[in-house]
C-alpha cells in the first residue's frame, strides 16, 4: 500500500516537471517570437485612401491587390510598396469613385484579388496555440502510458492470499463447490487423467459485501496459488482498444504464473450485454468483452488459470458470458441468516477483548439483512466504541451502540442541541411511529425509541424482526407503509402541523408502495404485470398505454392513503399512549423494549 503510495506520488512529481518544463518552453518561443517578430518583416508605409486617389489621378499607381478584409497592397511605378485600408463593406472601385476618380484615370491601374488566409503560425498567437496543442496532446500521452503502467504493475503483484477457508462463516454449501476448483488448482493432473474439465470461470452473484472478494482470496489461499485481483471498471476506457489491450496483458501475465486465480470484481462494468452500437464508449466495451470471451476460450483446462468473477447484476451480463465453458458455474450468495450472522461474528470478534456478558447471537438477532462487511464493522465499531468509553473491554453496550449506528445510520450527535420545539416535534413523531407499529398486525416488535439526533434522523424507532424472513407478504408490506406514516400522523394529530421529518419515511413507503404495484403484481387492477425489472428504480422506460400510467399512479396513491388514514386512526384511538411515551422521550430521550411494553400494558414476562 505505502509502495503504491509512493510510486504514485512519484509519478504525481514527474508530472509536474514535465508541465513546468512544457510551459517554460512555450514561454522562451513566445518570446523569441515576440522579440524577431518586428524584424521578420519589412513593414510597409501605411497611407489613407484618399492618398491613393490622388496617386492614381497623378498616373503614379501600377497596381492593386485587394484583399477580403479590406486591406490594399498598392505598387507605384517607381516599384514601392505602400498599404491602405478601405471600407470592407463596399467595393474598393465604389470607393474610388466616391473620392472624384473616373473610369480613364483607373484604366492604367492593374486590380486583382487576394485571398488573406493567415497562417495560424504566422502569429504570436498561433505559435502559442499550436505549441500549447503538441504539448497538451504530449502531457495526456504520457500521463495515460504511465496510468497504464502502474495498472500493469498492480496486475502484477499478485501473491498467494493468507486467508482460508476457515476465516470466513455462514458460507459453508458454496464453498463445497469451491473445494473441487481447489483440488483442481492443487492437483490438476488428476482430473486431467479422469478426462474431467475444471470450469474455466465461477461467478459469484450477491450483495455488495456478502463475501464474493473473500471467497475469492480464500480459493487462491486454500491452493497456495498467486491472486490476480482487478475491477471490470479498469477496463472500461474511452479510447477503442485500450481495455481490451489490458485484458490481454492481465492474461499474459497470469499465464505466466499459472496455476493462478484471476479474479475480476464487478464484472458487470465490462460483461454488459453488447448493443451492436456504433458509439464509441460502446465499441470500446464491446471489444473489451470479446476480448475477454477470447482469453477465456484461448486457455485450456490444463492452463491452470482459473476466473473467479463477482456481480450483483447478473440479469445485465452477455449471454455470451454466461455460456457453458466460460463462466459455466454460478454461485448465488444470500445475505447469511441468524445462525451465519453469528458466526460472522465470532470470526470477527477473534483476538478482540469480549467481555463475558457480549452476547453475540443477541447481536446476530438484532442485525436481520445485514451482510458480512456490516458485521466486520459493527465489531470494530464496538471496539472502538469501548475504547473512546474508556471501558476494559467490549461490552455489550458497546455493541448496542455499534449495531444502532450501523442501522439508524451515524454516531449520535449528543452534542448537537435541540430547540425545545424540535424536541416536542421528534418526540411526538417517534411515539407515533412505535404505538402505530405496535398496535398493526404483523410488524416487527419495537425495541428501541430514541429522540438522540443520529446521523441525518433527528430520532429514531428501532423495530427488528424476530426472525428471519425469505418471503414478504402483502399484508407485511401494507404493515410496514402504515408503520412508517406514524410519524407524520401523529404530528398531524398532535401537532396540528406538519415538518420535513417524515422526508425519510415518506420515500421509503412510496418505494415499497411501487414495488407492490410494479414488481410484484399485488395490486387487483394493475394485475401481475411487472413494469420494471428488479434493481431497475425508473418507470420512465414504461412504455405502456396513458390509461395503465394512469392505473399505476392511483393504485400507488391509495395504498399510500390507506396507510396512512389506518395510521390515522391508530394513534386517536391510543392517544393517551403517544402522549405518555412523547412526554418520557422529552425526559429520558430514549426508551428500551421493556418500558415500552409497559406503556402498551403488556409488561415483558420476567
Ligand atoms: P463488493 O460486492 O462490494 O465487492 P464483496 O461481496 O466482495 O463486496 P467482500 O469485500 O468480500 O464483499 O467483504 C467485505 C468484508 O466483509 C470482508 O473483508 C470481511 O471482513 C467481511 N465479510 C463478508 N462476508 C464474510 C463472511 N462470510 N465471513 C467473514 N467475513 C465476511
Amino acid at each position: 500500500m505505502n509502495k503504491e503510495n509512493h510510486s504514485e506520488s512519484k509519478i504525481s512529481v514527474r508530472e509536474r516537471r514535465l508541465l513546468v518544463i512544457a510551459c517554460s518552453a512555450v514561454l522562451i518561443l513566445i518570446v523569441i517570437t515576440a522579440a524577431l517578430w518586428p524584424n521578420s518583416q519589412e513593414k510597409p508605409q501605411v497611407i489613407p485612401l484618399s492618398e491613393v486617389a490622388a496617386e492614381i489621378a497623378g498616373g503614379r499607381v501600377t497596381r492593386i491587390v485587394d484583399s477580403l478584409n479590406g486591406r490594399l497592397t498598392i505598387t507605384a511605378a517607381d516599384g514601392k510598396t505602400v498599404i491602405a485600408q478601405r471600407d470592407p463593406n463596399a467595393s474598393l472601385l465604389e470607393q474610388l469613385h466616391l473620392l472624384g476618380l473616373t473610369e480613364s484615370q483607373l484604366t492604367g491601374v492593374q486590380f486583382e484579388m487576394a485571398q488573406t488566409s493567415v497562417s495560424p503560425a504566422a502569429s504570436p498567437l498561433g505559435l502559442l496555440l499550436i505549441a500549447g496543442l503538441i504539448g497538451s496532446v504530449v502531457f495526456f500521452t504520457y500521463r495515460y502510458n504511465t496510468a497504464d503502467r502502474s495498472r500493469s504493475k498492480t496486475f502484477q503483484a499478485a501473491d498467494v492470499p493468507d486467508i482460508r477457508f476457515k476465516d470466513i462463516a455462514g458460507l459453508d454449501d458454496h464453498l463445497q463447490e469451491l473445494r473441487d476448483v481447489v483440488s483442481f488448482l492443487k492437483d490438476g493432473e488428476r482430473f486431467a487423467d479422469m478426462g474431467a474439465r475444471m470450469p474455466r470461470g465461477v461467478l459469484m452473484v450477491g450483495d455488495p459485501g456478502t463475501g464474493k472478494t473473500l471467497i475469492a482470496k480464500a480459493v487462491a489461499g486454500e491452493a497456495g496459488v498467486p491472486f490476480f485481483a482487478t475491477s471490470g471498471s479498469e477496463f472500461t476506457e474511452v479510447f477503442v482498444g485500450v481495455g481490451a489491450s489490458r485484458i490481454r496483458s492481465l492474461f499474459q501475465k497470469a499465464r505466466k504464473k499459472a496455476p493462478c486465480i484471476v479474479f475480476i470484481d464487478e464484472i458487470d462494468a465490462v460483461g454488459r450485454a453488447r448493443r451492436r452500437s456504433e458509439s464509441g464508449a460502446e465499441m470500446e466495451q464491446d471489444q473489451t468483452l470479446n476480448q475477454l470471451l477470447v482469453e477465456m476460450d484461448g486457455f485450456s483446462p490444463s492452463d491452470g488459470i482459473i476466473v473467479l468473477a463477482a456481480t450483483n447484476r447478473v440479469d445485465v451480463l452477455d449471454p455470451a458470458l454466461t455460456r457453458p465453458g466460460r463462466f459455466d458455474r454460478n454461485i448465488y450468495i444470500n445475505r447469511p441468516d441468524l445462525k451465519g450472522r453469528e458466526e460472522i461474528l465470532k470470526i470477527h470478534a477473534q483476538g478482540k477483548k469480549l467481555s463475558p456478558e457480549v452476547d453475540l447471537l443477541a447481536v446476530a438477532r438484532a442485525t436481520p439483512g445485514l451482510v458480512g462487511a456490516d458485521l466486520a464493522n459493527i465489531v470494530n465499531e464496538a471496539a472502538i466504541n469501548a475504547v473512546r468509553c474508556g471501558h476494559s473491554c467490549i461490552e455489550m453496550s458497546d455493541f448496542e451502540e455499534a449495531v444502532e449506528k450501523q442501522i439508524a445510520g451515524g454516531v449520535q450527535r449528543k452534542s448537537h442541541v435541540m430547540s425545545l420545539d424540535e424536541k416536542r416535534i421528534v418526540a411526538y413523531h417517534e411515539a407515533g411511529h412505535a404505538v402505530v407499529i405496535h398496535h398493526t398486525e404483523l410488524s416487527d416488535p419495537v425495541v428501541k425509541i430514541s429522540i438522540i439526533p443520529r446521523g441525518q434522523a433527528g430520532g429514531y424507532t428501532l423495530a427488528v424482526p424476530d426472525h428471519d424472513q425469505m418471503l414478504i407478504s402483502r399484508c407485511k408490506m401494507l404493515a410496514k407503509i402504515t408503520g412508517l406514516m406514524g410519524g407524520r400522523a401523529a404530528e398531524e394529530i398532535f401537532l396540528q402541523d406538519i415538518t420535513s421529518g417524515a422526508s425519510n419515511d415518506l420515500e421509503v413507503a412510496t418505494r415499497l408502495a411501487e414495488d407492490m404495484v410494479t414488481r410484484l403484481g399485488m395490486d387487483a387492477r394493475t394485475g401481475l404485470r411487472v413494469f420494471q425489472a428488479s434493481g431497475e428504480r425508473s418507470l420512465l422506460a414504461f412504455q405502456g398505454s396513458q390509461k395503465t400510467c394512469e392505473n399505476i399512479d392511483q393504485a400507488v396513491h391509495e395504498i399510500l392513503e390507506s396507510c396512512y388514514e389506518e395510521a390515522r386512526r391508530i394513534l386517536t384511538t391510543h392517544r393517551d399512549q403517544v402522549e405518555q411515551i412523547a412526554q418520557e422521550l422529552l425526559e429520558t430521550e430514549t426508551m428500551d423494549r421493556e418500558r415500552f411494553l409497559q406503556i402498551m400494558g403488556q409488561p415483558l414476562a420476567a
